[in-house]
């Protein structure tokens, strides 16, 4: 009997889309049918469907910090590029800058959070 080589490959690259679809969505790290989200970060304590506790002890403050270590590159890099390309004023750095933090901070800590939980449920099993 050939066993196919194939298998885990594919098994591998069926997680990788399912953690994606996890992270996208905000679903549960264990049965990724449903939202953990109470409001648009707000995390609830226990999942709906399969009661998985959502121990923020776990993540601590990982998304936050990804989130300030990933926001303060890009506008680190943004200011310097405006900086050295135009040399505005510092009124003009500091109406575009601070909307522009406000943002990347809101649309990049809820994946971290949901991706630091999958990786934290994953290492317990
Ligand atoms: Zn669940």
């Amino acid at each position: 009997m050939v066993q196919s080589t194939k298998e885990p490959y594919k098994e591998q690259i069926s997680h990788n889309i399912s953690l994606f679809k996890k992270i996208i969505y905000g679903l549960c790290p264990s049965c990724a049918s449903i939202s953990i989200f109470k409001y648009y970060i707000k995390l609830l304590g226990v999942c709906p469907n399969c009661g998985y506790v959502i121990n923020l002890d776990k993540i601590g403050d990982g998304a936050a910090w990804f989130t300030m270590l990933i926001t303060s590159i890009i506008v680190a890099v943004g200011v310097y590029i405006l900086e050295t390309i135009f040399q505005p004023d510092l009124w003009v750095h500091i109406t575009i800058w601070f909307p522009v933090i406000f943002i990347l901070s809101f649309l990049i800590i809820r994946p971290f959070k949901i991706l630091l939980l999958c990786i934290s449920n994953k290492s317990n099993r």
